[in-house]
């Protein structure tokens, strides 16, 4: 059912908020994929697919949704000190890479704590940012692409 969705059809379900949560800034938000089942469950096995070989042990996400008013402003990631441990291999997930400063503080927290990044999967890459070049040495991989 779910092979049925196309990538165009996930990207059609991504809306763009200007200057939202500051002048010049286009927001991607993700709510309509949130709300739709089918397009969000097709997004989430493409996001997955690049690692079903890896041994992923955790999967690590950035729960971004309390830092919407503090967007491009500097803040703190914090993680349970029982939520990964030594030599567990872990998949970083986010929504949206962007400058690449919140998935690189993820995965120093993970490496902190013992555990070996198996890689990262996006859901949105905004290409223009570059965030994949903080992350060269990581295995980086991200579903719709904006330039
Ligand atoms: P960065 O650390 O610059 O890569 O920013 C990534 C984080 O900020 C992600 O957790 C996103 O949720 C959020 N983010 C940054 N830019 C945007 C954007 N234009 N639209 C939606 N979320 C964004």
């Amino acid at each position: 059912m779910t092979q049925a969705v196309t990538v165009q059809e996930i990207y059609q379900a991504i809306r763009d908020v200007p200057d939202f949560p500051k002048p010049g800034i286009m927001f991607k938000d993700i709510t309509p994929l949130l709300l739709d089942p089918a397009r969000f469950r097709r997004a989430l096995e493409l996001m997955a697919a690049p690692f079903g070989g890896s041994k992923v042990r955790r999967v690590v996400s950035i729960e971004s949704r309390g830092f919407l008013l503090l967007e491009y402003g500097t803040d703190a990631l914090e993680m349970h000190r029982d939520a990964v441990g030594s030599g567990d291999r872990v998949l970083i997930v986010d929504d949206v890479l962007a400058t690449g400063g919140t998935a690189e503080a993820a995965a120093k927290l993970v490496r902190a704590h013992g555990a070996e990044v198996v890689g990262f999967t996006f859901l949105i890459a905004l290409d223009f940012l570059k965030g994949r070049e903080r992350l060269r040495n990581e295995c980086v991989e991200a579903l719709l692409h904006y330039a």
